[in-house]
């Protein structure tokens, strides 16, 4: 077994795989349109009701369409996933690290196919897509490593004629709850963890990007995974998720989404149901208002690429994304107007086509949500670029920067999770920090500094679970930058780091006499 290091980045500036991609994508046109069943015990199920998956860019276009599990199937999937735990959790984390790296084996040669899958379902232009297959991927071989390095458990001490022993095993039937904007990295990546710490699962992606799911649970079993180990129950999550949140026999749930369903979720499983004899662990990863902050003291090219870059990489759909940028007053005219002619080269289109930068949002909902938000910062700011949004082909909306914001306005506290960056003006480092941490939440967030002393401030008083200097304030790198977020970004689960096995897993202490 190699070291971990994480997987590279296609280098499309290469014809041969721009020529590979495109390939990819003619595949994936080939395949469109076909229908994928829920999987119980390995067993496919069609059912009446299907979720059809459209592509965002093109509403005409169907991507495939998705058996809908029902109470009835979520309860079957639950009684599958309880009986292979009897088994599963007997199998030494060796075996069941070995299926993680065949997994990885096989998703890396049919990467550019899975990516595309991405572009057509998920709206990602091609370099965002292939990051986000990279990371599935990262996260595969990372916690294959990680189960590998924990299975002796952590040294404790013996006194004269005992023996102690402190090891982990694994919690019972965990439900994996997914979000649309990375829909094959952190579908993936939770997915993975849980099973391979011996947990079995019940997986529900985000509906609209269910197919890249069912490929996935399709490549899961072809590395080998038993069946009843991963059960597929895509679904409405109001009709599934509150019925399985609340199920007696859920030992854990797994959510990554939105704020409102995350508190929704962390509420419902707090509360003990008849027949139920644990208390339920939950990670809850949730929503951002990242802010990308400006010192005077500064490389302004540098503020305005990480500004622009951290706001619309994926149309500002990721919950690190810099929504905001606060900047000093002695430097914000020259940011602002850095940022604005920058975003005005961005090319906003076809993410199938290879130099679009910015593809659409996911949806009609988010569309509205995002354009109702842009007629709010008319209100409250200045529109610089941008404000246009176009829903007759796909979803599609102008990369918007507003200015002059009030610290405290609706545009710089609520996730509008669209491609709406805000500008706010500092007097002093202490304002920057100030406004800096002015939000629910604390993810992600980056300072652009050249002021040594400034650095070392933020460092302490930044308060965000992932925190950059000098670099845009997305992109974090499994096993290089675990990634979480406090307050009311979730639990801080610290993905893709040292720590986030063990959430899926419970430590027991034996004491044998000598
Ligand atoms: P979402 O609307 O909260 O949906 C997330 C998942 O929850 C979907 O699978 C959804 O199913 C399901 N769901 C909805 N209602 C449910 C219920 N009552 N019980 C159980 N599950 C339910 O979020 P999203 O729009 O997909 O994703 C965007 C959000 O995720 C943003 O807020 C973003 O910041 C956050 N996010 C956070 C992180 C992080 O690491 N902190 C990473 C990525 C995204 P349906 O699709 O059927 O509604």
């Amino acid at each position: 077994m190699y070291p971990y290091s994480h997987e590279p980045f296609t280098n499309f500036t290469e014809e041969k795989n721009i020529q590979a991609f495109k390939e990819a994508l003619a595949f994936v046109e080939s395949e469109l349109g076909k229908h994928y069943p829920v999987i119980i015990e390995g067993e496919s199920i069609t059912t009446e009701e299907k979720i059809q998956s459209i592509n965002p860019a093109n509403k005409e276009e169907v991507i495939g369409s998705v058996s809908m599990a029902n109470q009835e199937l979520a309860e079957k999937a639950m009684q599958a996933a309880l009986a292979a735990f009897e088994t599963w959790k007997t199998w030494s984390p060796e075996h069941r690290a070995n299926i993680l790296f065949r997994a990885a084996a096989i998703l890396r040669r049919r990467k550019h196919v899975f990516s595309s899958y991405l572009v057509k379902e998920a709206g990602k232009p091609w370099k965002e897509a292939d990051a986000d297959t990279a990371e599935a991927i990262d996260f595969i071989e990372y916690y294959a490593r990680q189960m590998l390095s924990i299975k002796e458990g952590v040294p404790v001490k013996s006194r004269a004629g005992e023996y102690n022993q402190f090891n982990y095993i694994p919690l019972g039937v965990g439900i994996i709850i997914s979000p649309f904007n990375f829909p094959l990295a952190i579908m993936a990546g939770t997915t993975v963890a849980a099973i391979v710490s011996g947990n079995t699962v019940l997986l529900k992606p985000a509906n609209s990007t269910p197919i890249v799911a069912a490929k996935f649970v399709e490549l899961m079993h072809e590395a080998g995974l038993p069946k009843g180990v991963l059960n597929f129950v895509p679904g409405s999550g109001a009709q599934i998720g509150d019925y399985l949140v609340d199920h007696p026999k859920t030992r854990f749930v797994s959510f990554t989404g939105s704020r409102e369903v995350g508190c929704r979720i962390y509420e419902r499983a707090a509360k003990v149901n008849p027949g139920q004899i644990w208390l339920k662990r939950v990670i809850a990863e949730m929503g951002g208002k990242d802010t990308v902050v400006v010192d005077n003291e500064a490389d302004l090219d540098l503020a305005a690429a990480s500004i622009v870059y951290s706001a619309f990489g994926y149309s500002g759909q990721k919950c690190s994304a810099g929504s905001r940028a606060v900047v000093h007053q002695d430097v914000y005219d020259v940011v602002l107007e850095k940022a604005v002619a920058l975003t005005k080269t961005l090319t906003i289109g076809n993410p199938e086509l290879q130099d679009t930068y910015m593809g659409p949002v996911i949806d009609e909902r988010s569309f509205k949500k995002i354009m109702s938000y842009i007629e709010i910062g008319k209100e409250e700011g200045r529109l610089m670029t941008g404000g246009e949004g176009d829903n007759s082909k796909g979803y599609f909306i102008q990369p918007t920067i507003f200015a002059d914001l009030d610290e405290d306005a609706r545009l710089m506290k609520e996730e509008i999770f669209g491609p709406v960056v805000t500008f706010c003006k500092a007097r002093d480092f202490d304002h920057l920090m100030k406004i800096a941490n002015n939000t629910d939440y604390g993810l992600t967030g980056a300072l652009i500094s050249n002021n040594r002393e400034h650095i070392e401030r933020a460092r302490q008083e930044f308060h965000v679970g992932n925190l950059y200097f000098n670099r845009a304030c997305t992109g974090a790198i499994v096993g290089y930058q675990p990634f979480g977020g406090f307050n009311m970004s979730g639990t801080d689960s610290k993905a893709g780091g040292p720590d986030y096995l063990l959430l899926h897993m419970q430590a027991k202490t034996t004491s044998e006499m000598l």
